[in-house]
């Protein structure tokens, strides 16, 4: 049976992977993502297929997903916002020179919408859109079973639509993008800016700050960590609604680590569609949360190369 080396490069993690061509993940490891060069990716690839794929002589594609606006046909990357070193790298030809073996890249939120369309909440569904909340926001539009990819590749970008015309300057070069109000950095970010006003908060005076944490807070109905959330929900919310007037999707599915925040956001998010997008579309379009979880992109990275190498 074919397997397939696939890893999922996050802003923050780096995760790593054998897969079969049924999609069970067959070893894995966790680890940081690199922070300054492509040499330290290589290195941590080197070392997992060196430790783990020692006897797997029926490894023979790498396949990965990046936080990246990029050109997946030729393998270069255009814009990596929270991983600035892979900026304009020809990165697929880079990894196939060190590593050994042919190499597919995809956009992140493309790989997860992958994932989720053949293995997920989305089996089934032919038209719909994905959005993963990590260290950023990513977006991917699947329109009649397929991946809408645009022009130049780099459809989908979902988290670069403008919430605030004057907001919080992005990694992308613009601001008041919807990542700057709901990713992982800007929930933390968000925390920041409003702790002043919660003195009773259990985050109000820590030193640092996680979105785990705030989640965490959330749960135990810290007010701070309420208000949070309710800021991303509303955001996402305004996001999803214009997703759902432009394209009348049968679902938007919200995945990334992000969405394990899902009972402290969510109603927040239908009620600013509701109030917000068409009646019809609206009621028809199922908001979902991702049943891959942090699988989905490295599930979805593998599909993609598994399809290629069969064609
Ligand atoms: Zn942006």
């Amino acid at each position: 049976m074919k397997r397939v080396l696939a890893c999922d490069l996050g802003g923050t993690n780096l995760r790593l992977s054998i897969i079969d061509e049924s999609g069970n993940i067959l070893k894995r490891l966790k680890t940081e993502a690199p922070r300054k060069s492509v040499n330290e990716l290589i290195e941590k690839i080197n070392q997992f297929k060196s430790e783990v794929c020692l006897h797997e002589n029926s490894v023979k594609t790498l396949t990965m997903a990046i936080p990246a606006a990029l050109d997946a046909e030729n393998g270069i990357v255009f814009k990596a916002p929270n991983l600035p070193f892979l900026d304009g790298l020809e990165i697929s030809r880079i990894l196939e020179d060190s590593i050994g073996l042919p190499c597919f890249i995809e956009n992140d939120a493309n790989a997860a919408a992958i994932g989720e369309h053949a293995f997920g909440s989305a089996k089934g569904t032919k038209s719909f859109i994905m959005l993963t909340i990590g260290t950023g926001l990513g977006g991917a539009i699947f329109i009649n079973n397929e991946l809408w990819r645009g022009l130049d590749g780099t459809a989908g970008e979902i988290g670069h639509i403008c919430v605030e015309p004057m907001g919080a300057p992005c990694g992308c070069g613009s601001r008041g993008c919807l990542e700057q109000y709901t990713s992982a950095s800007a929930i933390v970010r968000i925390a920041r800016e409003l702790r002043h006003e919660f003195p009773e908060s259990s985050l109000h005076s820590k030193l640092y700050l996680s979105s785990k944490e705030i989640f965490k807070a959330a749960l135990q109905n810290d007010e701070l960590a309420l208000k949070v959330f309710e800021k991303v929900g509303f955001y996402l919310g305004i996001g999803i609604a214009s997703l759902i007037n432009i394209l009348n999707p049968e679902a938007i599915v919200i995945g990334g680590g992000g969405s394990n925040a899902w009972q402290a956001f969510i109603s927040h998010v239908k009620e600013q569609v509701q109030k917000r997008a068409y009646e019809a579309p609206s009621k028809r379009c199922q908001i979902l949360k991702s049943t891959l979880g942090d699988d989905a992109g490295i599930l979805g990275a593998a599909k993609l190369a598994i399809d290629k190498t069969r064609a």
